[in-house]
């Protein structure tokens, strides 16, 4: 997959391609990613890339030419999404994350600055994105969440399929604790069933507690996936 990025800060995505499991990625070529600078772009002798808002008031604005050419300098792949990382966009969901990774061989990336990007930018945009309800200075970690999220779906990145479909937010469900040796810790015991050697006991257990774990700490999520498919939502299977 290609990733290119428009940031007045591309320095700031370096360290994803050295780190971890999303670093690796990058190095086997699973994803490659471009960072654009606007302010390569700016044609006039200062370089510049912002402004004051018409009308007045603070902050300054991303102005829309040098955008435009750092956007319209890019290749264009048959199967291209352009997403702009703005605290009004729709929040992000992990089902967004599989959509892009799926469907998609070129992810463009519009990170604002500033109060933000002159509003003529949002045409170029196929979807604005939010990362939460909070506003952060510029739209690099919003990419970088979205880049993280994105290619460890990508075939190859993660170890085994079954991880991915397993996790938190695959289906509604979270996902059932873990635990590894020793078997006791501080007086914590793991509990009997993991140690039984019952696979379908372990099954049942590892639903019980997806069922519990997210009624209680996303009623909302439990609630959708009560209604979907017709699950029953009755009371989780507890075990020791
Ligand atoms: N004045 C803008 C507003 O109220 O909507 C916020 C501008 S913010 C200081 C600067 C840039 O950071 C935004 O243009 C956006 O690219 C990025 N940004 C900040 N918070 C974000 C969030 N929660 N999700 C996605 N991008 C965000």
């Amino acid at each position: 997959m290609r990733l290119d990025v428009i940031s007045l800060s591309p320095e700031a995505f370096a360290p994803l391609l050295e780190l971890g499991v999303i670093g690796r990625a990058f190095k086997a070529g699973i994803a490659h990613l471009n960072t654009h600078n606007p302010r390569d772009f700016a044609t006039d002798r200062y370089r510049k890339v912002d402004d004051e808002p018409y009308g007045g008031g603070a902050g300054m604005v991303l102005k829309p030419e040098p955008v435009y050419a750092a956007f319209e300098s890019l290749p264009v792949l048959p199967r291209r999404r352009v997403l702009l990382m703005s605290p009004q966009g729709q929040p992000l969901q992990q089902a967004d994350l599989r959509r892009w990774a799926n469907d998609h061989d070129q992810l463009v990336f519009l990170c604002g600055h500033y109060e933000g990007f002159d509003e003529r930018i949002r045409p170029l945009a196929d979807e604005e994105v939010s990362i939460g309800d909070f506003v952060l200075t510029g739209g690099e970690l919003p990419a970088m969440t979205i880049i993280n999220g994105v290619v460890r779906l990508l075939p190859g990145t993660v170890g085994t399929e079954a991880c991915l479909e397993e996790e938190s937010h695959s289906a509604l469900l979270l996902e059932h604790p873990h635990y590894t040796r020793p078997a006791s810790f501080r007086g914590l015991e793991v509990p009997a069933v993991l140690r039984s050697g019952d696979h379908g006991a372990i099954a049942r257990w590892r639903f019980g507690q997806q069922q519990e774990r997210t009624r209680l700490r996303r009623p909302d999520l439990y609630a959708r996936w009560c209604r979907k498919d017709g699950n029953a939502g009755g009371e989780p299977e507890r075990q020791a």
